[in-house]
């Protein structure tokens, strides 16, 4: 066995995802798979790979230098489409076109650069981003007549998908849904004007189940893909594809008044039993998940004592029978999910992914296990 730590990540488990999330969105539409942030910490090379085995054909990456990794990656596929959240930088542009990436256009200023590049270098048709009221990335609404006027050719020929963010998707009675909803069908009617094949790009993983009006043409999951609860007031639908389990790496019994950890600030009293497990903050757990992260020890849930520090864990495991030698400590599996343990450090399940450390060696499930 080895002895560097490493989490399990099961790309049966979200090619399976990615599948039900197609299936859902029905033959009319296409799922595709945002896997910027080297898929959310689960590791890009493997995590497209399953997809594109899968049959997705259309990416999204946050920008070009990541564009450009996963294209090396997804080599055999070339019909493969490759879209670039944060658009093109000046400067960038020639790396766009070597890749076959399709920048997506965030603001007036990079639709014009664009628009007067592709004049001269013919390249994958782009994307454009509309501002519907997150107010984070996009042209707003209001300056898209006169972008369209000013470039009918390149948004009748260059253009070939619209698209919008929304910001409360996980909140399904939010109001806001409904008003960039309208804001991005009304965009996207006069946008038809000049092209209208253009299709269309609006969910998220959890704009995906907020009706069928807020799916268009092509969706965009990222966190759903990766187990992750797209409808967190509901039972998670999607199957959960990550397991970090930590080895213990010393027990101890303890009885009367005793402190745990740095600070003392954790004091446990009575006879217990405390485990030390492998795995803290420098592996990307939270300091903030104390006081209460909980683990899972033959199949008993445990509670964290003691601050996280940066290689080890405390856990007390007095109520786990039997012998423990050689066991592991799960922090992240089926039934702790990296939702739950994203809440209890304060924080979201995304987070938790993303700050996976790189000490975990990355171990892939190919799906029939
Ligand atoms: C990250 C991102 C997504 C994926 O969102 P999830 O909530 O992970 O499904 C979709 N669209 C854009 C523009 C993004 O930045």
């Amino acid at each position: 066995m080895s002895s560097r730590l490493s989490v399990t990540i099961n790309l049966g488990a979200i090619a399976d995802n990615w599948r039900q999330l197609q299936h859902r969105l029905g033959a009319n539409r296409e799922c595709g798979a945002v896997v910027k942030a080297n898929a959310y910490g689960l590791g890009m090379a493997e995590v497209a790979g399953c997809l594109a085995a899968a049959g997705c054909r259309t990416f999204f990456v946050a920008n070009v230098s990541e564009g450009a990794f996963l294209r090396s990656c997804l080599q055999s596929y070339s019909r493969v489409c490759i879209y670039v959240l944060q658009g093109v930088e000046a400067g960038s542009e020639q790396e766009c076109l070597d890749f076959r990436l399709r920048p997506v256009l965030i603001s007036e200023a990079m639709v014009r650069r664009w628009a007067s590049f592709t004049k001269e270098h013919a390249g994958e048709p782009c994307a454009v981003k509309l501002n519907t009221g997150m107010n984070r990335l996009g042209v707003d609404v209001g300056s898209l007549p006169a972008l369209l006027e000013a470039f009918p050719a390149f948004w009748g020929q260059q253009v070939g998908l619209l698209l919008s963010h929304l910001a409360c998707a996980d909140e399904p009675h939010h109001p806001l849904n409904a008003q960039q909803l309208a804001s991005f069908e009304q965009a996207l009617a006069r946008v038809r004007k000049v092209n209208a094949q253009i299709k269309a790009s609006l969910a998220n993983s959890s704009g995906i189940f907020l009706g069928e009006r807020y799916c268009f043409d092509v969706a965009r999951p990222g966190a759903a893909l990766y187990g992750l609860n797209p409808t967190p007031e509901a039972k998670n639908p999607m199957r959960s594809t990550v397991r970090l389990a930590l080895p213990i790496l010393q027990t101890r019994n303890v009885s009367g008044e005793n402190y745990v950890g740095y600070g003392a600030e954790a004091c446990v009293s009575g006879p217990r039993r405390l485990a030390v497990v492998a795995g803290g903050y420098a592996d990307g757990i939270f300091r903030a998940a104390f006081p209460k992260m909980v683990g899972r020890l033959n199949g008993v849930r445990v509670p964290l004592v003691g601050r996280v520090s940066m290689d080890t864990l405390t856990f007390d495991i007095t109520e786990v029978e039997g012998d423990v030698e050689n066991g592991q400590i799960e922090i992240l599996g089926d039934y702790i999910s990296a939702d739950a343990q994203g809440a209890a450090a304060g924080t979201i399940g995304y987070e938790v992914l993303t700050r996976l450390g790189d000490r975990l060696r990355r171990a892939y499930l190919s799906g029939a296990e």
